[in-house]
């Protein structure tokens, strides 16, 4: 391999396939935190995050979602949908946590009447500012239809994934996703789906990066945790 980079982000490199009609997304072992203030290479993180996002992304595939992914590549690679995309981080919230309590209070693990999306736009200058639809309609980010195309099927990805989870004993607090368009214009799920852009928890214990987050240790263990579960529960 060794096609066209198109893209080196924090934590991921995407390049263009040999015959040109995908991506490649080589998963990192970068992690990052704080708008890119916190940086560590922590051992195994790009492979186990490349995997548990193929499964993830597969199963979703398989219940009518429709992603980027189109096939594992071991160790850390996957091989995607070329999509143009937005500039957001569409955040899917079942418990109050996170910035969610920091801006409007209230108790980590509290729950939501009803599940919560939230945009925000992805710049680390700017701090990811939290944007309401009309703000990405003016700013020309998004129409209003595919915002609501992205929060429906935000909440459907979502919901799936929180089933899977609590079949497993675990908890889905809150999720992150990355929306592009495909070359026919349709609205796909791309990016990652892992224990970096979840909040995942069990018996009050953590499997995410909050504990990188919050300077508990190595999370590498809990991912694996994760990855083993995805192993054991999905194809
Ligand atoms: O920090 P906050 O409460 O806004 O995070 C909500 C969810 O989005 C968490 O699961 C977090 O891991 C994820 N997230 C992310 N990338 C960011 C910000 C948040 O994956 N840049």
């Amino acid at each position: 391999m060794g096609g066209t980079l198109l893209y080196e982000g924090k934590t991921k490199i995407v390049e263009l396939s040999e015959d040109g009609q995908s991506v490649i997304l080589t998963f990192k072992d970068d992690i990052t935190a704080g708008d890119g203030a916190k940086h560590d290479v922590l051992a195994l993180k790009g492979q186990y995050c490349s995997e548990i996002t193929a499964r993830l992304m597969h199963y979703l595939n398989t219940k009518g979602i429709y992603t980027m992914f189109l096939n594992y590549i071991p160790p850390n690679k996957i091989r995607a949908r070329k999509l143009k995309m937005i500039p957001l981080e569409v955040i899917v919230r079942f418990k109050k946590a996170g910035s969610f309590v920091r801006r409007y209070g209230g108790t980590e693990g509290e729950d939501l009447p009803v599940p919560l999306v939230e945009f925000t736009y992805k710049s680390d200058v700017m701090h990811d500012p939290l944007m309401c639809i009309e703000h990405l309609e003016v700013l020309g980010i998004l129409s209003m239809q595919h915002a609501t195309i992205i929060i429906d099927e935000a909440k459907k990805a979502a919901t799936l994934l929180k089933e899977l989870f609590t079949l497993h004993g675990f908890e889905l607090w809150d999720i992150k996703f990355e929306y592009g368009f495909d070359e026919s214009g349709n609205i796909c799920l791309g990016d990652e789906i892992s224990p970096d852009t979840m909040r995942l928890r069990k018996a009050g214990e953590m499997f995410d990066k909050d504990i990188y987050r919050r300077n508990l240790g190595n999370p590498i263990e809990k991912y694996e945790v994760v990855l083993n579960l995805c192993r054991s529960i999905l194809l």
